[in-house]
């Protein structure tokens, strides 16, 4: 038997598979997102959701994407001979940014 309500057991085990998320870091989310409002757990609920539902990958770079072609794709000061390589899909934001390759800036997240 469970020390939790069942609800509140099923909301630790779901955050549990989460990467990096442990039992006790899990527990801690659970309890926090109970005390949150009905807004703001409604909110992260309705992030989830739209992450699942709207994003894809862009047909033509693999990026992942609300629209597509994405926003890099259809850019056309975009140089369409170059590809830029990124280890981590979340580091892409930071590409519109750069004016010039800056290697000190993005050694460690470019290979
Ligand atoms: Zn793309």
């Amino acid at each position: 038997m469970s020390k939790f309500a069942e609800p509140m057991t099923r909301l630790i085990d779901e955050l549990k598979k989460l990467p990096g998320i442990g039992s006790k870091t899990a527990q801690r989310l659970a309890f926090h997102i109970l005390r949150s409002s009905d807004d703001d757990a409604e909110a992260l609920a309705g992030a989830v959701r739209d992450v699942k539902a709207n994003l894809r990958l862009c047909s033509v770079c693999n990026n992942i994407t609300d629209v597509d072609p994405c926003v890099y794709c259809t850019n056309p000061t975009r140089n369409q001979k170059l590809v830029c390589v990124v280890a981590i899909t979340c580091c892409t934001d930071r590409f519109p940014l750069c004016t010039e390759w800056d290697r000190n800036n993005c050694e460690s997240e470019i290979f």
